[in-house]
């Protein structure tokens, strides 16, 4: 996780210290060979003739050799910072190269990239173009805190579970995944993944590098999938599964809450005359049309369910018996009392018989409150059908418990 700081560039001070210890150094030999070339000459050559021109000798070999070892040094330097311009140049290129695919990188990115430091507002240092699709505000908005922060785009809830996530990953030296709302500029609201990681920049201070793109599109179809898994695919109403889980749900809130509810279990009558003598596809019709009644026909906290072929179920919260009798027949009239589309412009009569059963009256759990009302149902099929049975009073009521 953590980076390390760039190496530092050796003692500034070395350069003079060479330049110095190379004029030392030819100064010394210099004087040095003055002095030694002098001495042996006057002791080889008194004439002052031949000394004043073998002198001349001496210093213009002097200045030859000086200046050889002059040229080999040069050229040395020469070639050292030849290649170091070859190796910087062909450094800067790989770095623009790095640039430019950056660049194209942000730019084509389904969100933003980021460069935050790691305080409670995810105050922008760095915010890249994507940042005007995503949120809606321009980069310089939001870098420094400048109009508003990150943190002011998402909710209390959402940004502490940030928080939360976050400080775990940074404590474990993982990189972070989250998944949180954001609200843009307008108000609309967007679905986010968020990949970061902590990074220690040059003065040791913890900042997060990441990318934030937009899942909106894929949380849609996670939620219609969602959706799907716990709807009829005929009828539309909630599948058996569904409606069984919001029974046990509703048990249980009327348990804690000391309230009563209703369970309809309702059978079309004479159903397979319909699919026998129109189709199957009519019986379909007829299916989906009676769906969509007995949906209109209650509550928007009831809960309407197909529970397998023509049965249905209705959970009624908060329901006392008389109630829910009164509701069963008001939906057992208005099915017969209209015709009933078979999809082909014509019509069909049909009528429902419904079995009736009331928490706690008739039972204190799902299982038994369903089985008290399909069975009142089937005694409301032997009563003749097209009519409401009420469940018996189960054991636990007659004993008084
Ligand atoms: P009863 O009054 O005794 O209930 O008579 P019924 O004919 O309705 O008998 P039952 O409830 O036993 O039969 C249900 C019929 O519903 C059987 C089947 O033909 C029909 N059915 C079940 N599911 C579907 C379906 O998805 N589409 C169609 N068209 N018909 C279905
Ligand atoms: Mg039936
Ligand atoms: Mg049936």
């Amino acid at each position: 996780m953590k980076q390390s700081n760039e190496r530092k560039l050796p003692d500034q001070l070395l350069p003079v210290r060479r330049a110095l210890w190379v004029a030392l150094t030819y100064l010394l030999v210099g004087f040095a060979w003055i002095g030694f070339s002098d001495s042996l000459f006057e002791s080889w050559f008194q004439d002052p003739e031949t000394l004043a021109r073998l002198q001349t000798w001496k210093g213009a070999f002097f200045i030859l050799v000086t200046g050889l070892v002059l040229f080999v040094v040069i050229l040395r330097q020469l070639y050292r910072d030849r290649a170091l311009l070859r190796l910087q140049f062909a450094q800067r290129q790989a770095l623009r190269a790095r640039e430019r695919q950056l660049t194209v990188l942000m730019d084509n990115l389904p969100g933003m990239a980021y460069r935050c430091r790691y305080d409670s507002q995810w105050t922008m240092l760095f915010v890249s173009d994507g940042c005007i699709d995503l949120t809606g505000y321009e980069p310089a908005a939001l870098v420094n805190n400048r109009q508003l922060s990150f943190a002011d785009l998402m909710d209390h809830a959402a940004n502490e579970r940030l928080q939360r996530e976050v400080k775990a990953a940074l404590d474990r030296g993982e990189p972070f995944s989250v998944e949180y709302s954001l609200i843009r500029k307008g108000g609309d609201e967007i679905w986010v993944w968020e990949r970061g990681r902590g990074v220690v920049d040059d003065d040791g201070e913890t900042v997060l590098e990441g990318i934030v793109l937009d899942i909106s599109d894929r949380k849609a179809l996670e939620n219609e999938l969602a959706e799907l898994a716990t709807r009829d695919s005929l009828t539309g109403l909630l599948n058996r599964r569904e409606v069984s889980r919001l029974l046990e749900e509703e048990l249980e809130r009327a348990r804690r809450y000391h309230r009563t509810m209703a369970l309809l279990w309702i059978d079309f009558d004479h159903f397979k005359e319909v699919n026998d003598t129109c189709g199957h596809a009519a019986g379909d019709s007829v299916l989906k049309a009676v769906s969509a009644l007995l949906l209109d026909s209650v509550r928007t906290v009831d809960s309407v369910g197909r529970f397998g072929g023509e049965e249905f179920v209705i959970v009624l919260p908060e329901m006392e018996v008389v109630e829910a009798r009164e509701t069963a027949e008001r939906l057992r009239r208005q099915v017969a009392s209209m015709p009933h589309p078979l999809g082909d412009g014509n019509t069909v009569p049909l009528t429902i018989s419904i079995g009736v059963a009331v928490y706690p009256s008739h039972g204190l759990t799902a299982a038994d409150l369903c089985a008290a009302a399909d069975k009142a149902m089937y005694r409301a099929k032997e009563q003749g059908r097209n009519c409401v049975s009420m469940a018996e009073l189960s054991e636990h009521v007659h004993n008084g418990a």
